[in-house]
């Protein structure tokens, strides 16, 4: 529970002083119910007032205080506003404008005669100088005032005053910040930074010492989930080496150096006697499939089974011939369960399933449904979804007695900030190499208006002997997640196919969302034995689709995808010795990051690089899938500070954990006040109870 000295900056924001209802609702609007949330509601800018003895040097649209003596109220006739006049020690006269229903009230607090000094913005009206609700204040009033995000029923004043009374509740709190890191920063301590961040414009230091607290927070917290699998019970799974020595010794290649390191990282963890959480990131082509293989064979070895899931039917299919190619020689049962495996099929998968006469399940999630049932699941490989969330790992985890080991593949070239920042609780190797004898893959862009063009030069091409991918755009079918009536979202790709047919005949393989299972099947089976030469697709082979001999990739509408995503198509090609060309036909009219884009294709196909870029063109959100551009799940810390800050708080997060496991020690238990802080209490409680 958290203590009680932190109660204060968890109390009501509506218990400051002169909060009523309706101003505990305008903060509500601004994400402010607490204390704590209004202390970490920082001030955007601020702005300076000119204190004039006279309105004389005084410019229109300057922000100024001013002493004045109020010398008539003109009410408000028909529309126009409550005018007061006043006028300045020198006698030049100036115009207060109130709108609206409270104006009157307004103008009772500046009865004929008051000498005031009020502040607002000059403008001109009528040739004499007026303000508009302007504000009362002292003469000595701060000339420089916070100006915060508001909302309606809010100043910046308002906010000012409300800031400075939480303030003074804040408790003081021990230092959780290494004392020597804190010391070289000149970073000041957690109250007086929230005082300077309100307090003054310069605030560069501690707004750096704020988002610091935020991040070593999330780290922290990571480092204790992490903690917590660790003590709980897996099963230890060592290999014998008898089928993957074999498997390797049957390759026509060696492991890349990347390979062999994310084997070896692999081996070790399921050689832990915890369950291993691991992310295998590698750029498209890296060779992630094979890494997975091993990590079965372990498990096989070992005497366990083994799961092996794919985003998608198509590639779960294509994954289940791969290993079988491979497995070939090997004594490997290898088995394959989609949602499209009915009656008696499914009921013998399932049997020997179950009776552990089966080594290695490959499948969609059917393969984690319900009626599925595991003689002995050792690891589960989840192939290029590295969106798997925790409610899917528990439900896997549900089909074996113990956690079985668990490793996930992405292609998605995570920036190292985000996957520290989101991906905290799992290990991660990476494949930052690509198996030698790759060519660069050669990226042109090309006007759909020469389509007569391309489509000799794929004739060329496939003469050949060669292979080529043909990606239409989807139509759109209304935005996300709606269910819209028509729309035949694959309708561009059956024209270009029958486009395609009238020169190429029974050469053009075609699939797509719309395409009933079989058939699908077909088309692809067509495709990947050569017998078809071409194949027109939608973005279903996004993720996976591994034929080797295919080495052009056309890319029609290419100003309709994002970065990462026309990415991942070019990985489709240049993953044999042959030099692949990737051509991205763009329509007449490019938005100004649609050129970006297209531009970042041309220069590079270094995935990280194109992940860096496409997080500065869209946000994270997006590469992650929450879709909400631009947002790293911080609130204080800047994606500049997330960047810059990060990989320092997590590795003092780690030493801390390391050296202080249970935060029991003097630093620890300040570290807890931090975790609280930012409201993360479940991770406090992975300390009890271990
Ligand atoms: P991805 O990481 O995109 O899943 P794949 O596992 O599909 O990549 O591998 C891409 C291609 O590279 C496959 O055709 C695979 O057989 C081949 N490959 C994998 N490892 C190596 C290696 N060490 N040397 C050469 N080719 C390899
Ligand atoms: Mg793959």
């Amino acid at each position: 529970m958290r203590p009680d000295r932190l109660n204060p900056l968890f109390a009501d924001a509506a218990s400051l002083p002169g909060v009523g209802p309706a101003g505990a609702r305008a903060l509500e609007r601004l994400g402010i119910a607490r204390v704590r949330d209004l202390l970490f509601h920082f001030p955007v800018g601020w702005r300076d007032t000119r204190v004039l003895a006279s309105l004389a040097d005084a410019r229109e649209g300057e922000r100024v205080a001013v002493p004045v003596r109020i010398a008539a109220h003109e009410p408000s006739r028909g529309r126009g506003p409550f005018r007061i006049l006043a006028d300045d020690a020198s006698g030049i006269g100036m115009v207060l404008a109130f709108f609206g229903p409270k104006a009157s009230g307004l103008a009772s607090r500046m009865p004929v005669g008051a000498d005031l000094v009020v502040a607002g913005r000059l403008e001109l009206w009528n040739g004499r100088f007026q303000i508009i609700h302007p504000e009362l204040t002292k003469p000595d009033a701060p000339a420089t005032e916070p100006i915060y995000p508001l909302t309606e029923g809010l100043t910046s004043r308002r906010l000012a005053a409300l800031a400075q009374a939480a303030l003074a509740r804040a408790p003081r709190l021990e230092e959780w910040i290494e004392p020597g890191l804190q010391a070289k920063r000149q970073w000041p301590g957690f109250g007086e930074a929230l005082a300077v961040v309100h307090g003054r414009p310069d605030s560069s230091a501690a707004r750096d010492r704020l988002a610091y607290d935020e991040l070593l927070a999330s780290q922290l917290a990571w480092g204790l989930v992490r903690a917590r699998r660790r003590r709980q019970k897996g099963v230890p799974l060592v290999g014998t080496g008898r089928l993957t020595r074999p498997l390797l010794e049957s390759l026509p290649w060696p492991l890349t150096g990347a390979q062999s390191h994310a084997i070896s990282e692999i081996a070790g963890d399921m050689a832990a006697p915890h369950a291993m959480l691991r992310l295998l990131q590698g750029d498209v082509g890296s060779g992630k499939t094979l890494v997975a293989l091993m990590a079965l064979l372990i498990a096989v070895e070992a005497g366990a089974q083994g799961a092996f899931l794919a985003p998608t039917d198509l590639l779960a299919r294509q994954h289940h011939a791969t290993l079988a190619r491979l497995l070939a020689t090997l004594p490997v049962r290898l088995a394959f369960l989609s949602g499209r495996e009915k009656g008696k099929t499914r009921e013998e998968v399932l049997g020997q399933l179950a009776a552990g006469e089966i080594d290695i399940l490959v499948g969609t999630h059917a393969i984690f449904s319900g009626a599925v049932q595991y003689r002995r699941l050792g690891l589960a490989v989840v192939d290029e979804q590295h969106r798997f969330g925790v409610a899917q790992r528990m439900m896997l985890a549900e089909k074996a007695d113990v956690p079985p080991h668990f490793l996930v593949t992405t292609a998605t070239p995570i920036p190292r900030t985000l996957a520290l920042a989101h991906f905290g609780e799992m290990e991660v190797s990476r494949l930052a190499e690509r198996p030698p004898g790759r060519q660069p893959i050669d990226t042109r862009v090309t006007a759909l208006a020469r389509l007569d063009e391309v489509v000799d030069g794929l004739a060329r091409h496939i003469a050949t002997g060669a292979q080529a991918y043909w990606v239409c755009p989807l139509l759109d079918g209304g935005s996300e997640g709606e269910v819209t009536s028509d729309p035949d979202e694959a309708a561009p790709a059956v024209a270009r196919a029958a486009m395609l047919r009238q020169r190429f005949g029974d050469r053009v393989a075609l699939v797509h969302g719309k395409l009933a299972g079989a058939a699908r099947d077909r088309e692809m089976a067509r495709f990947q034995s050569g017998e078809a030469a071409i194949l027109v697709a939608t973005t279903v082979i996004e993720v996976g689709v591994d034929v080797p001999n295919a080495s052009l990739m056309v890319i029609e509408g290419a100003e309709a995808f994002g970065l990462a995503q026309l990415h991942q198509l070019r990985g489709r090609v240049g993953r044999g010795t042959a030099r692949s060309v990737c051509l991205l036909l763009r329509g007449e009219k490019l938005s100004e990051t649609a050129r970006e884009r297209l531009k970042m294709m041309r220069q590079t196909d270094d995935g990280f690089a194109i992940a860096e870029a496409d997080l500065r063109l869209r946000g994270s959100g997006e590469l992650l899938g929450t879709r909400q551009s631009g947002d790293q799940g911080f609130t204080l810390a800047t994606p500049e500070q997330v960047e810059r800050l990060l990989a320092t708080a997590d590795a003092d997060a780690r030493l801390l954990i390391e050296r202080d496991g249970g935060l029991a020690g003097p630093r620890g238990a300040a570290a807890r006040d931090l975790l609280y802080l930012f409201e993360k209490d479940a991770a406090v409680a992975t300390l009890r109870g271990g």
